[in-house]
């Protein structure tokens, strides 16, 4: 008599499915703004491949590499390969050159048009053109003299460009033509807050005025001013 053999079941799983690899792409990373993050960054072009795995272990790419690009700060992904935002930005960039010297034209047409000069300083800060929207200014003082806005421009100008006592300056005149101006208010108390060493009473009383002028923001900043005034 022979024993029964135990029959053990069969047992086991396959397991198979699929799985995105990314890769790194050999084109230079693009240096701009990230539309996501907003901060200066590094754009760099990445693939991935779509694989069939088995076990977790990738056996055959079930597509061809996809291109994408990712930022270096906040690792936000673009469906877009780097080469195609580097285009889209060059092409941005050549068509501001071209309304800045279209402006520029229209203001030695007439000098005097606060309206234009403003715009012109607001594109060429935009751009990161400091000294040509300070240039600008520079070359068109009868537009600047009659504006209180395009004193605040420049203003703005110089805050961004870091030379804050200048700022100060702008907009001080701006609030002499002006003294419900609440942009230049607002964009004094951060001068006065952010220079070396700040001016916390001054970055209060500055901050106080926008508030009371209506400025967007303007409650955040005095809040912040105070407190850092009170040593916080
Ligand atoms: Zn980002």
């Amino acid at each position: 008599m022979t024993s029964p053999r135990r029959r053990r079941p069969g047992f086991f799983i396959i397991l198979f499915g699929s799985r995105n690899i990314i890769s790194g792409d050999n084109t230079p990373a693009v240096e701009t703004t990230c539309p996501r993050c907003q901060q200066p960054s590094q754009i760099f072009g990445r693939s991935y491949r779509t694989w069939f795995t088995l076990f977790f272990l990738p056996i055959f790419p079930l597509s061809g590499s996809k291109r994408f690009s990712e930022c270096s700060v906040c690792h936000a992904q673009f469906p877009v390969p780097v080469e195609e935002i580097r285009r889209g930005l060059a092409a941005n960039e050549q068509q501001q050159n071209q309304q800045a010297i279209t402006l520029y034209n229209s203001l030695r047409a007439s000098p005097a048009n606060s309206i234009t000069l403003n715009q012109l300083m607001l594109m060429y800060a935009g751009m990161s053109e400091f000294s040509q929207a300070i240039s600008a200014a520079n070359d068109f003082p009868e537009a600047l003299s009659a504006s209180e806005q395009c004193m605040s421009t420049l203003g703005r100008v110089h805050l961004a460009a870091e030379n804050r006592a200048e700022a100060i300056r702008w907009f001080d005149a701006a609030l002499a033509r002006n003294s419900a101006l609440g942009e230049a208010h607002y964009y004094k108390a951060v001068a006065h807050l952010t220079n070396q060493p700040p001016d916390y009473a001054a970055a209060v009383a500055a901050a106080r005025q926008a508030r009371n002028a209506g400025f967007a923001n303007a409650d955040a900043l005095l809040r912040e001013a105070e407190s850092k005034a009170r040593g916080e």
